[in-house]
């Protein structure tokens, strides 16, 4: 029997990540408030519905993949109430980058009602969307994350059970924070040696091959030209936007407050990212903080 998904938010993420389960034979039913991004979505066979209301009709999963709290928080709880209308058989997985209380609040309210609710944010970018390779950052209860395996396996590759709900959130803006931090190091790293005669691509081989071998210069190095694929080589377009990584980093601090933990490269990074947003960057791959430290 064919199984079916209401998926909501067809952005850079959630539009590759839709096309995945159709092409997996799941019956897609998807909503985005943006008439372009819902039509986008109808070209590669997800069903279009004009209300999320209309998406979760006798569906067996919920997927959401959604900007910040805010909208996650409207959508199940606060203006759209979806959770009133939700059927106990089906599971839902909300796979936004959000903070973990807005999470928490999310499946403790789903669990007064009954029904089934997990966290699934995810690391691996637009590119591990399109390729179905993401890795799945889970919180909530153990058998409600082995039920989503059957639909999170053909989006990704990893499916971790991080620990109760909040855990997977805690889990994602803990590696973002170390990957903000290690790509501003490698962008400093780099420009060093160029302003002091390197070839990048020489120095990014150098590096990749000794003690300063990390995943920034290895696998999305921020120097322009140095690899082909790479948002650098595409003037910093598609990827992962610096206001993503800015409210990544956010969350990260505000975690770190919460549990009075100290974070100064996290803090530092959040201020230089903050920076660059502010400086008209927002909308470019977070791999752009190499401007940050070219010469004009
Ligand atoms: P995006 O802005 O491209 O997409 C979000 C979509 O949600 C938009 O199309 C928006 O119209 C839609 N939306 C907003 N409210 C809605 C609602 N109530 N119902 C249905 N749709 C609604 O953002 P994105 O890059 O796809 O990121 C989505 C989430 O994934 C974010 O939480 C982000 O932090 C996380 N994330 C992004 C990346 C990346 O590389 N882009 C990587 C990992 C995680």
């Amino acid at each position: 029997m064919t199984r079916s998904v209401a998926f909501f938010g067809l952005g850079h993420m959630g539009a590759p990540m839709s096309f995945n389960l159709v092409k997996a034979g799941f019956q897609v039913k998807g909503y985005d408030p943006v008439a372009e991004l819902l039509h986008n979505a109808g070209e590669h066979g997800v069903e279009k519905c004009a209300t999320p209301h209309q998406a979760i009709v006798d569906t067996d999963f919920i997927v959401s993949m959604l900007p910040h709290d805010r909208a996650v928080e409207s959508l199940y709880l606060d203006e759209e109430k979806l959770l009133e209308q939700i059927s106990a058989r089906t599971l839902i997985i909300d796979c936004s980058t959000i903070s973990a209380k807005s999470s928490k609040r999310l499946l403790a309210a789903a669990r007064d009602k009954r029904l089934h609710a997990i966290e699934a944010p995810v690391s691996g970018g637009v590119a591990g969307a399109v390729a179905a390779t993401l890795s799945f950052m889970c919180g909530g209860n153990h058998e409600d994350v082995e039920r989503a395996r059957e639909i999170l396996q053909h989006m990704g590759a990893n499916v971790f059970h991080a620990g109760p709900a909040g855990s997977g959130q805690t889990a994602k803006i803990c590696n973002n924070m170390l990957l903000a931090i290690h790509m501003i190091g490698t962008a400093e790293a780099l420009q060093l040696g160029v302003d002091n005669g390197l070839d990048p691509k020489v120095l990014s081989e150098i590096m990749s091959k000794s003690s300063g071998a990390n995943w920034s210069l290895q696998k999305y190095n921020p120097y322009p030209g140095v690899m082909a694929e790479v948002p650098a080589s595409k003037e910093y377009t598609g990827g992962f936007m610096v206001k993503l990584m800015c409210k990544d980093l956010g969350l990260a601090q505000q975690a770190a407050s919460d549990s009075r933990s100290y974070t100064p490269l996290g803090s530092l990074a959040r201020n230089l990212y903050g920076l660059h947003d502010l400086a008209g960057n927002q909308e470019l791959d977070f791999s752009s903080i190499q401007r940050l430290f070219q010469k004009s």
